[in-house]
């Protein structure tokens, strides 16, 4: 497996001498351009980190936002910065042009419906792909004059066990399924939690988690879809990461190529909070932050 132009290599590069193995990082660099440089020259991805769950990903023209607008960070995550929101708002660059976005489930550091009706407002060429129930609390507070933004509103009103929606667009391929909130069986379990696996221009798919539990009965149902296309970049919750279970789907479950930690604690932000368990995990810890990836589509 070949992670190609990401600080990630470096991580594991470390990993690998603590192992033990005698290959020289020089050697290893070298390979990793050979091989990236001669199969995916043409590719040009980037994901940015807006905050908690936020992310903006672009492919060439292709632009989506996923969990970019919330209010509250419950005194434990970090709050999106106010001069990106105001950009996302107005569409300044490089928040142009945003195509879709994308919401995981309606919690309060995930969504705002004030935030979300002034965004679609504003920006009328932006879809908005979302669990019925945040579409809810969208229409509760809309006006009568709000019947454009609607045309272009998606509400995916999916249930725990039903099977995965694919929905087909010029330059977005967007498929989600339930996958329960953290907490399941006992908690929050009223919450529609949406995992989205979107391609961007049939080259580079992603994979959002929301706040998923990383349980893998809530994986095995799917089998099929979950290998049947490759996820150039995963972004699961960080306690993924702290789970055998959740290792497990990451690299056993699903064709992942590289996966970022996302909704770390304000606290992670210092390299020294960061929990053994997690060192050597790729984690976003700083709102602005971005890596390149490479799609495989
Ligand atoms: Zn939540």
């Amino acid at each position: 497996m070949i992670y190609c132009k990401n600080p990630a290599d470096d991580k594991r590069s470390v990993r690998i001498h603590r192992r033990g193995i005698a290959m020289k990082k020089s050697i290893l660099s070298l390979l990793i351009i050979i091989v990236c440089g001669t199969t995916h020259a043409q590719s040009n991805s980037r994901i940015q980190y807006l905050a908690n769950e936020g992310v903006m990903v672009t492919h060439e023209q292709t632009k989506i936002l996923i969990d970019p607008l919330f209010d509250n960070g419950f005194g434990r995550y970090q709050m999106v910065p106010e001069e990106v929101r105001a950009a996302i708002f107005a569409g300044d660059a490089p928040f142009d042009g945003v195509d879709a976005v994308f919401v995981s489930h309606f919690h309060g550091d995930h969504f705002s419906a004030e935030d979300m009706l002034r965004l679609l407002r504003a920006q009328t060429g932006t879809r908005l792909y979302a669990p019925a129930q945040a579409v809810a609390a969208l229409r509760e507070i809309s006006g009568a004059d709000d019947a454009p933004v609607f045309d272009r509103v998606t509400g995916l009103d999916l249930g725990y066990g039903e099977q995965p929606v694919r929905i087909d667009t010029e330059n977005l391929l967007v498929e989600a399924v339930h996958i329960p909130h953290s907490g399941w069986p006992t908690a929050r379990t009223d919450v529609q939690n949406l995992a989205f696996r979107i391609t961007l221009n049939n080259n580079s798919t992603v994979l959002h988690m929301g706040d998923a539990d990383a349980r893998i009965v809530h994986f095995a149902a799917d089998e099929q879809y979950w290998e049947e296309r490759p996820i150039d970049l995963a972004l699961p919750p960080y306690w993924f990461f702290a789970s055998d279970d959740g290792v497990e789907i990451l690299e056993d479950r699903m064709d992942v190529r590289h996966a970022i930690g996302i909704h770390v604690p304000d606290s992670f932000s210092n390299q020294a909070n960061v929990p053994d368990e997690l060192v050597g995990v790729d984690l976003f810890t700083l709102p602005g932050e971005g890596r390149r990836f490479e799609g495989s589509q």
